[in-house]
């Protein structure tokens, strides 16, 4: 498995239980203060954890980054969050600005960069080559670029990242935590699409899935509350934020998700249309007299929710405003979001031969009590009752079925951010 680099064969032959020994190594593994990078191409998010008590440091955002105006917000934990604008040519300088902000005698926390132990960096698309998270090198970083025609918009971001940071913390090690690692489990059956088979082998064309750092860390902490075995439990989980995503959760390990070989395969988003019929594309080409880039804008940019409401809203808090007063469009929008997910929760049972737990989780998922109802009113074949007072509540790990439902629904707040900085103190503590 050298290096994180993994083959299929390697993946078939990894079992759930060597993959959770692994991930218990952890525990094992010395406190540090780990910086969390999620690079885009004109933005920034970073978090300072302490790996020993798990607790976020600081945190902020550069934004605009090469645009005029760009801006940094930094909140140290506790105290009050500053939103300082100033130039930001490059990510070089955005990171400096991160860096100076976390060292800064007033507001920091802390004293010198030495105290950052190590770096983690999330990564969009690690395609085949990687089925685990991986400490970054030469080879790391020319695999990661091979997968940038797999991810234009996201990939070569990341990398600016990365080498940003290695440029001003040249001793500090940095690992790689890819959105798509977690679902190279899959089998065959689940990634490969209906088309011819030399596409594949030219091209790579197949399901990747992303979100995957959110869907591991979900499934194992739906696991952990419970106090069952992840290994013994078939779990689905509902990754429903502006992007969206469901997967299967088999015995630890991903056997099916809805995002595709890019991200606008699936659920119906915030502004992704999802799954449609393909002929669609050139069908509204011709109609519209537009090229297939500015169709394929429309379905990443114009569609879902806010498409369907009639561009009332990408935003579930106005679209659960406009149904409670009985705006057709938002009624329509949030009808046709919410029969998707209980679509995809119904194959994925079959997929599995079954499901124990149904995880909800990001924006939606966590905050969207009315999202959550309309999806299990569909569930009643898999006994699914919900427990309202539960369903109402915000910000906690929780079951939200009642103690008869035959199957559980939980809702678990997301912390891609935490589970970014596990997996690097586990490479590199
Ligand atoms: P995420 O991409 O996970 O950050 O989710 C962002 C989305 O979550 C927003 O676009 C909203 O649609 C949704 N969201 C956030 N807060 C709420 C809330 N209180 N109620 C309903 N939806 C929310």
């Amino acid at each position: 498995m050298g290096n994180g680099l993994m083959s299929n064969r390697d993946r078939r032959e990894c079992p759930a239980a060597l993959r959770a020994a692994i991930r218990y190594e952890v525990k094992g593994n010395a406190a540090m203060k780990v910086l969390v990078i999620n690079c885009g191409s004109s933005s920034l998010k970073f978090q300072l954890i302490d790996s020993g008590s798990e607790q976020c440091l600081a945190k902020g955002l550069c934004e605009r980054i090469g645009i005029e105006g760009s801006m940094i917000t930094y909140a140290p934990e506790g105290g009050d969050k500053e939103k300082t604008v100033t130039p930001m040519p490059d990510h070089t300088e955005a990171i400096r600005l991160v860096l100076e902000a976390l060292t800064n005698p007033a507001t920091g926390v802390v004293k010198s960069l030495e105290e950052i132990g190590a770096v983690g960096h999330r990564v969009v698309h690690g395609g085949e080559k990687f089925a685990e998270s991986v400490v970054i090198d030469d080879g790391v970083l020319a695999a990661v670029e091979e997968c940038n025609d797999l991810a234009p918009l996201h990939n070569p971001a990341n990398l600016i990242g990365i080498n940003a940071c290695k440029k001003l913390m040249p001793n500090t090690p940095m690992v790689g935590v890819f959105d798509t690692a977690f679902h190279q489990t899959m089998p065959e059956e689940a990634y490969m699409y209906g088309l011819p088979y030399e596409y594949y082998q030219k091209y790579k064309i197949r399901r990747y899935g992303f979100h995957g750092t959110s869907h591991s860390y979900v499934s194992a902490k739906a696991a952990e509350v419970l106090g069952k075995k992840y290994e013994d439990l078939k779990i689905i989980v509902c990754h429903l934020g502006n992007g969206a995503s469901v997967s299967a959760v088999k015995n630890g390990k991903c056997v099916d998700t809805s995002m595709g070989l890019t991200p606008l395969e699936g659920l119906i988003m915030g502004t992704r249309s999802g799954d449609i019929d393909p002929a669609i594309i050139e069908f509204l080409a011709h109609k519209e007299d537009r090229s297939i880039d500015e169709i394929m804008s429309v379905l990443n940019k114009k569609s879902g929710v806010l498409g369907l409401s009639g561009n009332l809203s990408s935003d579930f808090r106005d679209l659960e405003d406009g149904y409670n007063r009985g705006d057709a469009n938002a009624v329509r929008a949030l009808n046709t979001y919410c029969y998707r997910v209980a679509k995809y929760v119904g194959s994925y049972v079959a997929a599995m031969n079954g499901v124990d737990v149904i995880c909800f989780t990001a924006g939606i998922g966590e905050n969207a009590p009315l999202v959550r109802n309309f999806v299990c009113g569909y569930l009643g074949y898999l006994g699914v009752e919900l427990d309202q007072e539960a369903n109402h509540k915000r910000g906690e790990d929780i079951v939200i079925t009642t103690p008869d439902s035959r199957t559980t629904v939980m809702v678990i707040p997301t912390n891609e951010e935490l589970a970014i900085a596990r997996e690097t103190v586990r490479l590199v503590g």
